[in-house]
């Protein structure tokens, strides 16, 4: 088995701003798995060192140990073994491209989507919201008209960047009532900051608040308080001991940091288990990372609307995965589908 990698930048249409900072050029790693006979999987790698605490040099060490593992090995159970340690001991986004990269190969040698291998039943359009990316009023309510008109029936409002309240206010001002308004701190705010502006958002009317604060124990004291707001584990779903205790309503699952489609489906049975209602996101990944997220949505079936509409973030690049009315169609190609590789081309470096 060989394993190629090529690394790119792809430059988002505006700087996105959120809790931990703001990126303007997103770096992704493409993984490309080839066995003996030809046959090709692939998969990315989407780290964000601020998000997952670990860079692209990690990801690349981690992949190439595998790579050389791979090229070195026969098939056989020596090799599963050998893989399955690497699975443990390397850095999650790594291990997500080449377990979606082993997916998407798989698939394509039974002629079959990776749902279909995963046991899902022929999937509806998954519930997606959009993201609103701007920090300023004007700029958060005109991304807001977009996807009223767009027929999104959820929103993510971004808070803990500041001038919340004013944003949100201008935003639920240009959605009208109906459409469901998600916010997300990042972890940004402390456990008394957290209680105090979620007090003062939630006549606004706000569908769930994503990781308002760091930590299990401090979530568990913000929902304690603030019963009427509903809150999402998201950073902190990866904490040790996560997902074997509620402390809060829901957990949001992604693809690089559970370690690809296996991993995040382990992690939502286990977080079902809990008592968590589950929904999916994206790390801003390309259209790799968001199809191993849409067919492993397709398993899992979420219970909220799911933050994989995120493509239209990019700039200079066709969306190969619209939202259409809020929802996002799972690819119906073998493997993780047709089409969706031109987004890379011509980037690789
Ligand atoms: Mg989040």
């Amino acid at each position: 088995m060989n394993v190629h990698i090529d690394f790119l930048w792809a430059r988002l249409r505006a700087p996105f701003f959120s809790g931990w900072g703001s990126i303007r050029d997103r770096p992704l790693l493409l993984v490309r798995v080839e066995d003996s006979d030809g046959q090709v999987g692939l998969g990315e790698a989407a780290p964000l060192p601020d998000y997952h605490g670990v860079g692209v040099d990690d990801v690349l060490e981690a992949l190439n140990a595998c790579r050389e593992m791979l090229a070195a090995a026969s098939p056989g159970p020596a090799t599963a073994q050998a893989l399955a340690e690497w699975r443990r001991m390397a850095v999650l986004p790594a291990v997500a491209a080449i377990d979606t990269a082993f997916w998407d190969l798989e698939s394509r040698q039974t002629g079959q989507p990776v749902w279909r291998r995963l046991g899902a039943r022929v999937p509806d359009p998954l519930e997606v919201n959009h993201t609103i990316a701007a920090s300023d009023r004007a700029g958060a309510a005109a991304e807001a008209g977009v996807a009223r008109a767009a027929g999104f029936g959820c929103v993510k409002v971004k808070v803990g960047i500041g001038d919340d309240a004013g944003r949100l206010a201008a935003v639920r001002a240009v959605l009208g009532p109906d459409v469901a308004i998600r916010l997300d701190a990042n972890g940004a705010w402390s456990v008394d900051e957290a209680v105090a502006a979620l007090r003062s958002l939630a006549p606004v009317g706000i569908e769930l608040c994503e990781e308002p604060v760091r930590g299990l124990e401090q979530t568990r004291q913000v929902a304690a308080a603030v019963p009427e707001v509903a809150l999402a584990l998201d950073e902190t779903a990866s904490a040790a001991g996560a997902l074997e205790e509620r402390v809060c309503r829901a957990i949001c699952l992604k693809i690089a940091g559970f370690g690809g489609i296996s991993g995040l489906l382990d992690a939502a049975r286990r977080a079902r288990r809990t008592g968590y209602e589950v929904y999916l996101a994206s790390t801003l990944d390309g259209p790799l990372g968001i199809a191993a997220a849409l067919h492993a949505a397709a398993a899992v079936r979420p219970d909220r609307p799911c933050g994989l509409a995120t493509l239209g973030l990019f700039a200079e690049r066709d969306d190969p995965l619209p939202a259409r009315a809020g929802r996002i169609e799972i690819p119906t190609g073998a493997g993780l589908g047709d089409g969706l590789t031109e987004w890379y081309r011509g980037n690789l470096m």
